[in-house]
């Protein structure tokens, strides 16, 4: 057992619903046993309650719940900054070309290293992970997952058409290849599986079959819709009997519950009103959408019809697996956005990076805040002594503009330790300099 002092801040409450102030909390201090918390309070208490367990005092900065990205790509770690094109053109010429290489295991061995360790240096400890369209690699990733002790759901990526060759199945062997890896990794631990053809543009109604077909293993659902104006004219030539985009999936039964589907940029509010009837989710990607000028998110609309939000980095478009800028720019979206925008208060953004991931990928009921009996799955943002962050900390009002300074200013560099079910994941110096 341990007990964790600080500066503990987390969002149990839904900031959409209400005076956003009242879905914050804070406490002093909480009490971990066997990964889980079994107690919040003052130190004070919690000492008197646990007399003579260890505490863990984190000094300055704030320990808030691990971040969740709800939408990353990890064959395209590699692949960050190809600025300048659409999304279509990055596609071709920067992302898929990448992801080819991951035909090699070792290379995909190698790439798993490095997405993994990156998110875990960036203090996400949930993520919903866009996977390699190669079997081989998909085992090098939940591999590697399984040791870092992270919460990931992922799966082969499908696409039959349209797309390199190299990078395509038959649904035959996107059937095949896809009931393998579920048997072998999905509930394993913290694993779990998503079907996960790549979009509609690039699987036929055959492929998007196959899709509902594995969905009826209980495993999740993911894939991309409405992101850009050019894509989303392309799919409805595609599929000239769709009513709109989100309509190729829902047409197959991939609407549901579990589905969580990347962007959304640009629906109507017929397909705002399919996902919000089916409980899908949608994962709103900031900075990608900036960095391929796919749009503005209608953040408001995704709101007045009861969709629920996430935030995912979509590393290699977006600028990076930190998801403080992630929710830094989604605030900078609504407010381009002026009266059609939703201003978000610091609140939201901590709501956004944190408890509404957990909500999105069914992970609710274990990570996203610090309520007793969840998961210790926690992030401890200490900025640098005499760095702007510390100097901004140091003359922040309260919890709510401490917030506003860390998400204007934090960076990875901050991140000064990462817990999963109370385990230490970036190994023994954190626990000195904690001490
Ligand atoms: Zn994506």
């Amino acid at each position: 057992m341990t007990i964790y002092a600080g500066t503990i801040v987390d969002t149990p409450g839904d900031p959409f619903d209400g005076d956003p102030a009242d879905a914050l909390a804070e406490t002093g201090a909480v009490c971990v046993r066997e990964g889980v918390i079994c107690a919040r309070g003052t130190l004070d208490a919690l000492r008197a309650e646990y007399p003579g367990e260890p505490v863990t005092r984190l000094p300055d900065g704030m320990l808030v719940p691990g971040f969740v990205d709800s939408h990353v790509h990890f064959p395209q770690i590699r692949a960050i900054g190809g600025l300048g094109m659409p999304l279509l053109d990055w596609l071709e010429q920067c992302a898929l070309p990448e992801e080819s290489k991951l035909a090699s295991q070792a290379y995909a061995r190698e790439v798993a290293d490095e997405f993994l360790g990156g998110l875990l240096a960036s203090g996400t400890t949930s993520a919903l992970v866009f996977g390699s369209h190669f079997a081989a690699a998909m085992e090098e990733l939940f591999c590697a997952a399984e040791r870092t002790g992270l919460n990931i759901t992922s799966g082969l990526v499908l696409s039959d058409r349209i797309l390199r060759p190299d990078l395509l199945h038959t649904p035959r062997t996107a059937l095949a290849d896809s009931t393998d890896l579920i048997g072998r990794w999905h509930g394993r631990g913290q694993l779990r599986y998503a079907v996960t053809p790549r979009f509609s543009l690039s699987a036929s109604n055959a492929m998007l079959d196959v899709c509902a077909q594995l969905l009826e293993g209980g495993v999740w659902f993911t894939s991309h819709v409405n992101e850009n104006v050019a894509e989303v004219a392309t799919v409805a030539g595609l599929f000239p009997g769709a009513r709109h985009y989100l309509d190729t999936y829902l047409q197959h039964g991939l609407v549901t519950k579990r589905s969580v589907f990347a962007h959304n940029v640009h629906p109507t509010d017929a397909e705002l009103a399919v996902l919000a009837e089916h409980g899908a989710s949608v994962a709103h990607c900031p900075t990608s959408n900036c960095a391929l000028g796919s749009g503005l998110f209608p953040l408001r609309r995704h709101v007045e019809h009861g969709v629920g939000i996430a935030l995912g980095s979509d590393v290699g478009a977006g600028a990076g697996l930190f998801l403080p800028k992630e929710a830094l720019q989604a605030y900078f979206i609504q407010q381009m956005l002026g009266a059609g925008g939703m201003s978000l208060t610091p609140v939201h953004l901590l709501y956004l990076a944190t408890r509404a991931g957990a909500l999105a990928l069914g992970l609710d009921d274990r990570v996203g805040d610090f309520s007793v009996g969840k998961h210790f799955d926690a992030v401890w943002l200490r900025p640098a002594a005499g760095s702007t962050l510390a100097v901004n900390l140091k003359h922040a009002r309260d919890t709510t503009d401490a917030l506003a300074r860390i998400f204007s200013l934090a960076t990875p560099a901050d991140v000064a330790g990462v817990w999963t079910r109370g385990v230490d994941r970036q190994g023994p110096s954190l626990s000195e300099a904690a001490r």
